[in-house]
Order: C-alpha cells, then sequence, then structure tokens
C-alpha cells in the first residue's frame, strides 16, 4: 500500500509468526525487507566502492547528518546531487536527524526543549540542531528515508530522566513534521522508552498517531543485556503499525538481527560488520573469527564455507591473517566486503525462511551453529 509521501509504498508479502517479509519502495529504489542497510556515516562505507556495497545486496545505506552537516557542509552537498549523486550511490538512501552523533561526539552540547547546542568536534565551531533545521538539513542532504530529531536517553536512565526523554521527543516528532515536506523524502518517526515496557507501548501509540510514513525504536543496544532487549521487542515490535516499514536503529550482532527480525522488525543498520572487519574479526555462518589469531597462520581454508563471496570464493585465512599482521588496507577492505556480503545473505534466507513458514527453527539452528564454533567465546561474550 502507498505510504504518507508520493513515491512511496510499502508491502507485506509473507508473515510467518510476528516476523514478515516484503518491499518498500522508494523514488531511487525497490528494498526487499526485512534488510540491513550498511553505515556510509561520511558519504563512503568505510573502505568499499559503492559499487562493492550493492554486490552485497544493499539496496539502501545510511549516512550520517552530523558528520555531513559540519563537514562538507549541506549546502555543498546539495549543490552536488545531494549524498546519493556526490558519492555515485545509485540506490537508496536513509539519513539520520544528527541528534545521537550531538549527544555522542559534540563539545559541550546543552539540550533544552527547543533544541541542542554545541560545540563542533572538528574545529570547536558554535552550532544549533533543532527539530526544523534537522529537518532543513536532510532536505539539503536529499536522502530517500529522513529520521526526526530525538532525544535518545542514556543506558540504565531513571524513569523520569526516559519520561522527559519520551516528551521531548514527541513535541520534536511534531515539528518536525509540521516542516515542509521534500519532494520525494519520507520521514519516520522515533519511539524511545529506554527499557520501560509501559512507557514504550504508551509512546509508540503517540508517535503511530501521526502521519510518518515508517515508525522507527531508538534507544536499543545502549547497555543493556541483550536477553533483555529481545524480550522488549517480542512486547513491543507487533503493537507497531503493521502496514508501515519498522525500523531498528543501531543494533547490531547477527543474533540481534535475528531475534528482531522474529519480532517483525524490517529494517536494521549498524557499524558492526565495518567497524569489526577493520579490527580483524569476521562474521560467519560458523560465528567470529578473529584473523588475527596465531591459529589462523597456516590456515588454507576459505574464511567462511558457507559463503559465496568473492572474498571467501579467492583467499584463504592465512593470506588474510597475514594481511592485518602486516597492517595492509586490503585485509580491512576485504574482511568489509565479507562481512556485509554476510549480512546481506543473512537477510536474504530470513526472507526466504518467512515464506517458507520456517524462520524459528531456521533462526535456532542457525544461533545454535555460530555459538557452538565462535572463536571469541560465544555470542554473549
Ligand atoms: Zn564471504
Amino acid at each position: 500500500m502507498s505510504l504518507p509521501t508520493e513515491g512511496f509504498s510499502f508491502r507485506v508479502e509473507a508473515v510467518d509468526g510476528d516476523a514478515r517479509c516484503g518491499e518498500l519502495e522508494t523514488p531511487r529504489a525497490k528494498i526487499e525487507t526485512p534488510a540491513f542497510m550498511p553505515v556510509g556515516t561520511q558519504a563512503a562505507v568505510k573502505g568499499l566502492t559503492p559499487d562493492e556495497v550493492a554486490s552485497t545486496g544493499a539496496r539502501i545505506i545510511l549516512a550520517n547528518t552530523y558528520h555531513l552537516w559540519l563537514r562538507p557542509g549541506a549546502e555543498l552537498l546539495a549543490s552536488q546531487g545531494g549524498v546519493v549523486g556526490f558519492m555515485s550511490w545509485p540506490h537508496a538512501l536513509l539519513t539520520d536527524s544528527g541528534g545521537y552523533q550531538v549527544f555522542s561526539l559534540a563539545k559541550h552540547r546543552t539540550i533544552d526543549d527547543d533544541g541542542i547546542t554545541f560545540r563542533s568536534h572538528l574545529d570547536g565551531t558554535l552550532h544549533r540542531l533543532t527539530p526544523e533545521e534537522a529537518m532543513r538539513v536532510q532536505t539539503l542532504l536529499a536522502s530517500d528515508i529522513a529520521m526526526v530529531l530525538d532525544e535518545c536517553p542514556r543506558g540504565g536512565a531513571r524513569r523520569d530522566e526516559v519520561q522527559l526523554a519520551i516528551s521531548r521527543t514527541t513535541r520534536w516528532a511534531e515539528r518536525c513534521l509540521a516542516t515542509e515536506p521534500a519532494p520525494g523524502q519520507a520521514r519516520f518517526g522515533i519511539v524511545q522508552g529506554g527499557a520501560e515496557l509501559d512507557l514504550r507501548l504508551s509512546h509508540l501509540h503517540t508517535i503511530a498517531a501521526l502521519d510518518f510514513d515508517g515508525i522507527a525504536l531508538g534507544g536499543f543496544s545502549v547497555g543493556e543485556p541483550t536477553a533483555q532487549m529481545y524480550e522488549l521487542l517480542s512486547q513491543i515490535v507487533p503493537s507497531m503499525p503493521a502496514d508501515r516499514p519498522r525500523y531498528l536503529m543501531g543494533v547490531g550482532t547477527p543474533a540481534d538481527l535475528l531475534r528482531a527480525l522474529a519480532s517483525g522488525i524490517d529494517l536494521f543498520d549498524c557499524v558492526l560488520p565495518t567497524r569489526n572487519a577493520r579490527n580483524g574479526q569476521a562474521l560467519t555462518w560458523g560465528g567470529r573469527v578473529n584473523l588475527r589469531q596465531a591459529r589462523h597462520a597456516r590456515d588454507e581454508s576459505t574464511l567462511d564455507a558457507h559463503c559465496d563471496c568473492s572474498v571467501c570464493g579467492t583467499y584463504s585465512r592465512a593470506y588474510l591473517r597475514h594481511l592485518f599482521k602486516a597492517d595492509e588496507m586490503l585485509g580491512p577492505r576485504l574482511v568489509s566486503l565479507h562481512n556485509l556480503h554476510f549480512y546481506g545473505s543473512l537477510m536474504r534466507k530470513a526472507r526466504e525462511m518467512i515464506r517458507l513458514g520456517l524462520l524459528r527453527p531456521w533462526v535456532e539452528t542457525t544461533l545454535q551453529r555460530m555459538q557452538e564454533r565462535d572463536e571469541v567465546g560465544g555470542l554473549d561474550a
């Protein structure tokens, strides 16, 4: 069915328990869901060309408004065809609001009911991020999907702090929606509420009543135990509007993705597959592989026997380990490519299993296999 913004539609094609698979269409791409969005923080998925990113199955990536606003600047990007034109990415783009990075990176930030004042972590210059400014900047970045400005309470925040963040997030969501929409740009609302189920559900009710094209869950994976996150998701996600895409922001590990999509999440993003790759950690169907370990020094086997990516089809573990030991830039590049391919394959396989009605047993056996062979010491380590 059509979403509120012209040019966008979302169709659920199969349901298996709480999980669903379908297709999100934007003016630039058709995205099969559940889908993983690689993170291209500064208009680049670190180390990879757009062609390489697309070869992993990705049809939408995420870029960070905070970074691009400060450098090279939103007006410059607008003059270069937006982020997509600038970086020659041929598919869809989602931008965050900038708020999360202001909280985690900026210096001397002060938040009030109207917005956030902060100093750039690059040069100390003073900036002001309001709901209206977050939407204006994302209009210039020309993403397919813009996120509203929200306040994400810190992990372990007290209930009254969470309540304050929720009421700000609601007022800011309304202000974001009141701005003039950019043609061809959808807008997603964000639900907060920390680890408090009742606050999450009531905030979901509030945000779902607004005219957003999709609904996101923010403020997960901020230090709470994974079992608690899975439990909360299983109780919240099935209550999210079924006819709009559901996005879990900034999560996570392969296990997190499988658990969350089993609860009905459609979209994910996370820096984990590319960040861990740069540290020599590969994510595979057999759990995590730490390529820096001596056990791989003479290992002629492929990184992942069940992976059909070009890295696994070409190179040995011994060679990949050597690249990391010798600090060759090819190492991070190749493992980033494999890790994103693995995430793309996880999503592809999950969609297939949902269509067959076999998702639950497949998730259990897949996680068990990863757990048994994980080199880092169990998936919860
Ligand atoms: Zn591979």
